[in-house]
């Protein structure tokens, strides 16, 4: 089936009115302030100087990025990667420095703002590598400009490393021009526009390599951040986003992929996620609607199409990595894959054309995608740290629920919002301006409820899922 964002929204809207669940939201509490009709919970306040970073989305630089990330030949984790191949511009390695100095450049526009970092290590020989080889992950840092928020990071990622119908070809052509020069270019654009700002929160660009191979940047990148207790609160994962150009694609769309149950569940997690119904509220869920909150609020020339689960078929990503830590992550992905583009050698055979080359891909789109995760990056960073320690009071039978969290530094106020069990996005939503607890006359049984921080501005936190408390 083929829809379009705007479609859904209509939908979600019809569907909540069709329902009569409009009826509950008449319900009263003392401590909310405020009520929003239903499909009010979905749109959130612009920040002129968001909506003002994403008119600097380039399609021109992102062209640069990729015909550059291209010339390198083939960026497999297994090409070369010695002196003579980077002086002459080929393999992963080139790649590899061309990147760092790329994030160098945008770091001197800003007068030093970015602290560009290598991740390098060597994986030991595994299925799809043959002898110790080192990967290396390449980041800048825009270091949060409030230091009570600073230690909190939202981050962007693609891959570097490419490959062509042999995985273990390191010399014949692997442009990747699509994967995933189309998500490095995203985490590139992203780097150079952002870092003209400061937000309270640290966002770290990345570009992970190995993934063709196995994951391996990404696993190694995210073991070590859950190990160095790194609080990351939000990851996107950018790969095939280039918006191929072939006759079935929805340039108007993205989608964008998220686990329902958790891939980082204990056995206790999931026997509450059973009793719950929580199966559709991990943290990387909240993020994809948090994405769709986004999408509706700024124009970024393309809208995320919500996709309930963890990825395509037959696939995978780097968001699996950050998933498998317990850090909330998701994938953007093109409407529409041409897998004569993807993981091909180039020819042409019975008239079809074969690679994943420049020609194929949509700057226009890319730049898109990037302004989309732009916005997102900056919405997160920009907001207060969600509630911590969200409870939902459930020592007697009734039917009002009362919510309580504790405070989060930044907030201004709170936002209650819920939706029923059957619907995909929020719903309603009610605003608390005073104290850390609200009661609403909506019956716990029939909905679900989560609370997020607002700052005086109207940047909202992800939404956090209260447990249970009896
Ligand atoms: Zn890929």
């Amino acid at each position: 089936m083929r829809y379009k964002a705007a479609t859904m929204h209509n939908w979600r809207f019809t569907n909540a009115v069709r329902t009569g669940f409009v009826a509950l939201i008449l319900a009263t509490c003392p401590v909310v302030v405020a009520q929003q009709a239903a499909g009010a919970a979905e749109t959130g306040r612009v920040d002129p100087r968001i909506a003002e970073a994403l008119k600097q989305f380039s399609a021109e630089r992102v062209q640069q990025t990729i015909e550059k990330l291209v010339s390198f030949g083939n960026r497999s984790t297994i090409s070369p990667q010695d002196e003579a191949s980077i002086k002459a511009g080929k393999g992963v390695g080139a790649a590899r420095d061309w990147i760092k100095s790329e994030f160098e450049r945008y770091s001197k526009d800003c007068g030093g703002c970015l602290d560009v970092k290598v991740d390098s290590f060597i994986e030991q020989p595994q299925d799809r590598i043959k002898t110790p080889t080192q990967i290396t992950n390449v980041y800048a840092a825009l270091r949060g400009s409030n230091p009570a928020q600073a230690n909190r990071i939202v981050l962007v990622t693609g891959h570097y490393d490419s490959r062509n119908s042999d995985t273990f070809n390191g010399t014949d052509p692997a442009p990747g021009a699509n994967d995933d020069g189309s998500g490095t270019a995203v985490s590139l654009e992203c780097a150079r526009v952002l870092s003209k700002y400061k937000f309270p929160a640290t966002i770290i660009f990345l570009t992970v390599a190995g993934e063709e191979q196995g994951l391996n940047g990404s696993k190694h990148f995210a073991e070590v951040a859950k190990q160095q207790g790194w609080k990351i609160e939000a990851v996107l994962n950018n790969d095939i986003v280039g918006g191929d150009r072939n006759p079935e694609q929805d340039a108007s769309v993205v989608r964008v992929f998220s686990e329902g149950i958790p891939n980082a569940a204990t056995d206790v997690d999931i026997k509450r996620i059973r009793g719950l119904g929580g199966e559709s509220d991990s943290s990387s869920r909240e993020l994809a609607r948090y994405i769709a909150d986004v999408g509706r609020t700024y124009d970024a020339g393309v809208k995320p199409l919500l996709v309930f689960r963890l990825d395509r078929f037959l696939r995978g990503g780097d968001h699996l990595s950050f998933n498998r830590q317990g850090f909330a992550a998701v994938r953007f992905t093109e409407f529409r894959e041409d897998y004569n583009h993807q993981h091909q050698d180039i020819r042409t055979e019975n008239g079809i054309e074969y690679g994943d080359l420049p020609k194929f891909v949509n700057y226009d789109y890319i730049a898109h995608v990037a302004a989309l995760n732009g916005a997102t990056l900056a919405s997160l960073a920009s907001a207060p740290a969600p509630p911590a320690n969200v409870k939902m009071v459930t020592k007697n039978l009734e039917n009002d629920t009362t919510l309580t969290w504790d405070a989060s530094p930044a907030a201004s106020a709170y936002e209650v919002v819920y939706r029923t069990t059957s619907a995909p996005d929020w719903e309603h939503v009610q605003t608390v301006t005073s104290g850390t607890r609200a009661t609403l006359k909506v019956s716990k049984d029939n909905v679900i409820f989560a609370v997020r921080a607002v700052d005086a501005a109207g940047h909202r936190s992800l939404p956090v899922v209260p447990e249970p408390e009896r």
